[in-house]
């Protein structure tokens, strides 16, 4: 099946890139990234409204004061967003802003939040929990299926390991796996998996020879002052010629890029 934000389909033959800031952190940092990465071929935006962090003292994101020049950068651009939510009441707070629902792997057990987002009009893209079984994943997935919204895009963004090298560890078989055994699309987040901005490129070539549907790539215009993963965040010269390494890998394989609207 294919799901459908905006006016991209995922799923589909096309190669799918969602770019973005790990946070949205002012007007001017998401206005910058939203024009470079749409420039270098993402077609969907990401960028976390709120935040769920490790410390309680972290930056936890803008909340609903970004809202407002959220919405104006996005007419501007053309472009649809897919942010994070963590609580049932963010639903209709932010149903204006976002064209789909980020659930994050701290809330892949979260079935109520699952079944709450079933009874809503848009997508939900649903991240693998750090320690859940594939089988798990698909299964949580119809929570939001059995409310009436089939329109469910699956998430691999690195497991915990024995391995403490990397961030987190690329399960490219339930990329695999999941492509065969679910009808959802399958995209792979190669920042959270790695962790590690200069190797961020070559797990989103190997997400694409492995047959995933797409990737979400965190970007930032200065990672060395980000509010939250500036270590593995692409600068905006990175993502540019990771997207053009990434069409020769697409086109090995007889796909293409999904443009930008
Ligand atoms: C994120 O996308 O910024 C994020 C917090 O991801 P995850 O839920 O995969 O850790
Ligand atoms: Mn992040």
């Amino acid at each position: 099946m294919t799901v459908q934000i905006g006016q991209i389909k995922i799923g589909g033959p096309a190669f799918t890139v969602i770019a973005g800031p790990c946070s949205i952190e002012s007007e001017e940092q998401f206005r910058t990234t939203a024009t470079a990465v749409k420039q270098s071929g993402a077609s969907i935006l990401r960028g976390g409204i709120w935040k769920m962090r490790t410390s309680s003292k972290s930056f936890q994101g803008l909340g609903s004061s970004a809202f407002e020049f959220i919405k104006k950068i996005k007419t501007e651009m053309n472009m649809t967003l897919i942010s994070e939510i963590t609580d049932i009441r963010q639903i209709e707070e932010v149903l204006h802003v976002v064209d789909a629902f980020q659930i994050g792997a701290r809330n892949m057990h979260n079935y109520s939040l699952l079944k709450e987002l079933g009874h809503q009009p848009k997508p939900v893209l649903l991240k693998r929990g750090f320690s859940a079984f594939i089988d798990e994943w698909i299964k949580a997935a119809d929570y939001v299926t059995s409310g009436g919204n089939q329109q469910v895009i699956l998430c691999e963004r690195g497991i915990r390991t024995f391995e403490t090298a990397t961030r987190n560890t690329l399960d490219l078989n339930a990329v695999i796996y999941a492509k065969k055994h679910s009808p959802f699309p399958v995209i792979v987040d190669p920042s959270h998996a790695i962790g590690i901005s200069s190797l961020v490129p070559q797990v989103c070539y190997a997400a694409a020879a492995a047959g995933a549907d797409g990737l979400i790539i965190e970007t930032h215009p200065n990672p060395a002052i980000a509010l939250s993963d500036g270590p593995q965040a692409l600068t905006l010269e990175n993502f540019d010629l990771t997207m053009r390494q990434l069409e020769k890998v697409l086109h090995a394989f007889d796909r293409t890029l999904n443009k930008p609207v």
